[in-house]
């Protein structure tokens, strides 16, 4: 029987933490939130992170534009953002309409204010271990790994996925604290054999009941990032739980694992934005 990995108890403690932090040193920290369009899984995302920013004492400003709004008319906010001394940290809520390109809004956001840390240089500076801000996701999962008191050096890594936001950045941090990574994805030859040598396995695949007992180790670390719905239009992840439980010595629930935990570590980077900005 596998240990469950409690990410609204980890969260909760890291959001307890920036707080206390921001009390005890008077801080005023803000955090933009910018919303195109009527995506009701954005607007869920935006409330929770609103939410969060109250829990923690990081002042929220919210942008919601209607879907019609230019590429350019976006650019100019996040311009007038990155100019905002009240605004610490800006997040545009992803997915954008088709017609925005996601990347030239991204690469608009001030590096020092992107604190999703999807920024080109952002990115740069995790491969090359110099970085300020990490990916809200992927660092959610180290945070969760570690709580399992598990050493991470030396041990097989496979990632399932190979997302910018989720699956590359999470090899970048395995890899950081010296595992042996291997980054699987839909053209990997006998995807099973390969996540069976997984000490840790993490799958960001976006697919329920993806990940089958019959890909995991005994005594394996099992990290479901996945957030889909099922047949019951209820959310799980990409794990397949029931099956994979039995043989895991952790694993993550969805809901209840991950997904905590990327907000947490937002309300962490937004404070590690005004600390640098003070400096
Ligand atoms: P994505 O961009 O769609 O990437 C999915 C990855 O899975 C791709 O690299 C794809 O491979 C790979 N894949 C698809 N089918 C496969 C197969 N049959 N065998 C092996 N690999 C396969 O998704 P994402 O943005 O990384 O998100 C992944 C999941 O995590 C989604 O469910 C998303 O909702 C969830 N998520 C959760 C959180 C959270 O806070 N909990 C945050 C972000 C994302 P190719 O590259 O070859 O196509």
């Amino acid at each position: 029987m596998a240990q469950l990995i409690d990410g609204k108890a980890v969260s909760q403690r890291i959001k307890d933490e920036v707080r206390a932090e921001i009390e005890r040193d008077g801080l005023t920290v803000g955090l933009a939130v910018v919303i195109v369009g009527n995506d009701p899984a954005s607007r869920v995302y935006v409330n929770n992170k609103k939410k969060a920013c109250e829990m923690c004492g990081i002042k929220s400003y919210e942008y919601a534009l209607p879907e019609e709004t230019t590429e350019n008319e976006l650019r100019e906010l996040v311009r007038t953002l990155n100019d905002d001394p009240n605004v610490n940290g800006i997040l545009v809520q992803l997915p954008l309409p088709k017609h925005i390109t996601e990347k030239k809004i991204i690469k608009t956001i001030s590096p020092k204010k992107d604190v999703d840390a999807f920024h080109a240089e952002n990115v740069g500076r995790i491969v090359i271990g110099n970085y300020a801000f990490l990916p809200c996701t992927p660092a959610g999962v180290m945070e969760l790994i570690h709580s399992t008191g598990t050493d991470v050096a030396g041990k097989e890594c496979v990632v399932i996925g190979r997302s910018n936001i989720v699956g590359k950045p999470m090899a970048m941090l395995l890899l950081h604290e010296n595992a042996t990574v291997t980054i699987c994805h839909s053209h990997t030859k006998d995807l099973a054999a390969v996540c069976r040598r997984a000490d840790i396995l993490v799958s960001a695949v976006g697919k329920a009941d993806f990940v089958t007992a019959d890909m995991v180790k005994e005594g394996a670390v099992v990290i479901d990032v996945g957030m889909n719905r099922n047949a019951e239009n209820k959310l799980c992840g990409d794990v397949k739980f029931d099956e994979v439980e039995p043989k895991a010595s952790f694993i993550t629930p969805v809901p209840g694992g991950v997904g905590p935990m990327t907000i947490a570590m937002l309300m962490k980077n937004t404070l590690m934005a005004k600390r640098l900005q003070s400096k």
